[in-house]
């Protein structure tokens, strides 16, 4: 076994609950195994602002057409390293050799509906992630990309289904390493 940490993607329909869940276990595994090497959160959203790595800016939705390429530029030294946790609603552009295991977070309709409003968004931008969760989206990309043993998908709708998906993924990445 090579002695890098492993690279943990947690995806899903935006509201599902990334940020919240990838920082928590994040933050988890580093107060399990107090190692040399710790585990990084990244917030590929927030890289693609603050670096730029986007073509245009969409003002009806309010988001960033993202580069694929320009993402990979700065993503893969980083996976390359190993131990990134990496936060982002859209994943068909990393190489499933880069990562360890995926995670899949899914919530029920009328749970993201009350989540995305709080947060201000429009009717329109609402229905639309709504509709993503329906048809799959993410699910389907995650399918695609990256092998089926790697995949772990959680519904992710309660509080207190927070620390047993915590626990959930770090058994599953534990077996994954036996
Ligand atoms: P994402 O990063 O996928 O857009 P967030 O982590 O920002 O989602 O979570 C969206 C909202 O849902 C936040 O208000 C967060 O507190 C809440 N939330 C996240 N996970 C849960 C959960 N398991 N139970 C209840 N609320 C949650
Ligand atoms: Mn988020």
């Amino acid at each position: 076994m090579s002695d890098k940490l492993p690279n943990i993607v947690v995806t899903g329909t935006p509201g599902v609950g990334k940020t919240s869940l990838a920082m928590l276990l994040a933050d988890t595994l580093n107060e399990e195994c107090k190692g040399l090497k710790q585990f990084t959160y990244l917030n590929l959203g927030k890289l693609i602002k603050d670096k730029k790595l986007y073509e245009t800016w969409n003002e009806e939705y309010d988001v960033p057409e993202f580069d694929e390429d320009k993402i990979m530029d700065e993503l893969e030294p980083m996976l390359n390293e190993g131990g990134y946790v990496v936060d982002f609603h859209s994943v068909y552009f990393i190489p499933d050799e880069l990562i360890n295991i995926v995670v899949l977070l899914r919530c029920d309709n009328t749970i993201l509906y009350d989540r995305l409003f709080a947060r201000g968004y429009s009717e329109k931008k609402i229905k639309e992630n709504i509709e993503c969760e329906i048809m799959e989206v993410t699910s389907d990309d995650v399918r695609e990309n990256f092998q089926e043993h790697k995949i772990i998908e959680l519904s992710n709708e309660q509080n207190e289904q927070m620390m047993s998906n915590i626990e959930q993924i770090i058994q599953f990445l534990k077996n994954s390493y036996q």
